[in-house]
């Protein structure tokens, strides 16, 4: 989907200008002719990015972005000032008033579209971001999850500058905001500053002494380790033409040589802000998918991805011929340690009680909560044999030393009840081996609990008033 960008200006010559510009590149346009009318399209269709003229009758382009940095329904969409005058004065008042970025008119196409497309890209992370956030239920509305511009945190910088003049410069602002600059004179300097961890950004200066800055660029995209980093390039004005090459090869924004210090900040903030993004929109998409087969209180696996697991499993035995064995593991009166303890107790017991089935199963074994205190072990290339000492290994392990519950300043003994199963026949399903695990474990349970017990066989007290084990 293409963004929405608004455009406003007072003169209209200017408007038709910049819109036939970017609906040449397939963004839709919006635009607007003074500043109250600006705040009501931005309010009414939430646009992706404004462009917003400084010089206007009436409301000028700095109390617009104020009152749109001030509106928590337009506060997240960027805003660039377009200003006929490079003055530095111009420039700060523009950040001071929220804006993202500058452009200077007459607007020159590179800079329009590398300021347009840096920002839009920024403007969907920080969408989606949003959207999850919500989806998860983290937060009520959409407001705030991402921060302002203004709250953007200092992150770490890779200078590739092999002049020293240049570098301490460039260095000196960024250390002034807080960023952490490192600074490399060549690609191998630069690659072993990389070997520690990847930068917030990488800034690169395209006239490096004896190499080229574009070579550069494009081996940090193709890097794992820099792929997803954003450049941002140093150029001198006459440096177009290779400019244009270096947008294609993927750097994400440039400085013309002489640049100011709040041009460098606005940019350098603009990119980290959205390398944090994508790296927490990263975070959220690996929680999610681990939450589809993780259980959330004990971090083992959960009765969904144990089905599949399993299912798997026994449709296996019709080519490798082994037996399949599974434990169904339920603690024994668990009830009464939530009445006895509290349920914050309870939840520690589950988590200690997984703790040792997992120490105590092979690594090709696999468990999983199946339930409130059941869990079941999947056993692959397992016969009944050692089934049974695992069970009864696993049993023993939660005996043998009282659970600690600190909270409640006591320890619980906690005991369970183990069923088993085997399997070798191809045509038995995963459900059905389930089943006979069950009816096992509810044996053992009838049997006094504490104790293992296999499918569809004999167990419980024996004639000598001892447990037995299963057979
Ligand atoms: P039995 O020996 O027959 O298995 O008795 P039991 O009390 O263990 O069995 P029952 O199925 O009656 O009760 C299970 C209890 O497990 C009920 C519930 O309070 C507790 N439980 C289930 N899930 C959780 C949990 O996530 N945390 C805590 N603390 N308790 C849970
Ligand atoms: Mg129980
Ligand atoms: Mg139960």
């Amino acid at each position: 989907m293409s963004a929405r960008i608004l455009v406003v200006d007072d003169i209209p010559a200017n408007v038709r200008l910049l819109a036939a510009k970017l609906s040449a590149e397939y963004f839709e346009v919006l635009t607007a002719n003074d500043g109250p009318s600006a705040l009501a399209v931005a309010a009414a269709k939430s646009p992706d990015l404004i462009l917003l003229d400084v010089m206007m009758p009436g409301m000028d382009g700095y109390e617009v972005a104020q009152s749109l940095k001030a509106d928590p329904k337009t506060r997240h969409i960027p805003v660039v000032m377009v200003t006929a005058l490079s003055d530095a004065n111009d420039r700060v008042r523009g950040l001071e008033a929220g804006a993202d970025d500058f452009l200077s008119k007459p607007v020159n196409d590179i800079a329009l579209f590398a300021r347009v497309r840096s920002l839009t890209r920024l403007k969907v992370m920080m969408d989606e971001l949003r959207l999850r956030h919500m989806a998860s239920g983290q937060i009520e509305s959409s407001e705030d999850v991402v921060g302002s511009a203004a709250d953007v945190q200092p992150g770490r910088i890779l200078l590739l500058e092999s002049k020293d003049i240049l570098a301490a410069e460039v260095t000196g602002y960024l250390s002034e905001a807080g960023h952490i600059v490192e600074r490399a004179r060549t690609g191998e300097e630069a690659d072993k500053l990389l070997d520690a961890a990847a930068p917030d950004l990488i800034i690169v200066n395209l006239r490096l002494a004896g190499e080229d800055g574009l070579r550069l660029c494009s081996q940090f995209r193709s890097k794992d380790i820099t792929r997803h980093v954003p450049i941002l390039l140093i150029i001198n004005p006459d440096d177009l033409e290779e400019l244009a090459k270096g947008m294609d090869l993927g750097v994400t924004d440039y400085l013309i040589r002489p640049f100011d210090r709040n041009e460098l900040l606005a940019r350098t903030r603009t990119q980290i802000r959205r390398r944090r993004y994508h790296g927490q929109l990263r975070d959220l998409l690996d929680k999610s998918v681990s939450m589809a087969y993780t259980d959330a209180l004990t971090g083992v696996y959960n009765r969904r991805y144990m089905n599949a697991h399993l299912d798997r499993q026994v449709m296996e035995i019709a080519d490798t011929r082994k037996s399949v064995s599974v434990i169904m593991l339920d603690l024994d009166h668990f009830k009464d340690v939530n009445d006895r303890h509290g349920h914050v107790a309870g939840d520690e017991v589950l988590k200690e009680a997984t703790r040792r089935i997992s120490a105590n199963i092979r690594d090709f074994d696999m468990v999983a909560r199946y339930g409130g205190e059941e869990f079941v072990i999947v056993m692959p290339n397992t016969d009944l044999d050692i089934a049974t000492s695992v069970a009864e290994r696993l049993r023993q392990s939660l005996e043998s030393k009282a659970f600690a519950a600190v909270e409640a300043g006591t320890s619980i003994t906690v005991t369970a009840s183990l069923g088993i199963a085997t399997t070798s026949d191809p045509m038995e399903t995963a459900e059905s081996l389930l089943k006979r695990a069950d009816n096992a474990m509810y044996a053992a349970k009838r049997a006094g609990r504490n104790q293992v017990c296999a499918a569809e066989a004999e167990c419980g007290l024996d004639s000598s008033g001892t447990f037995a084990l299963a057979p």
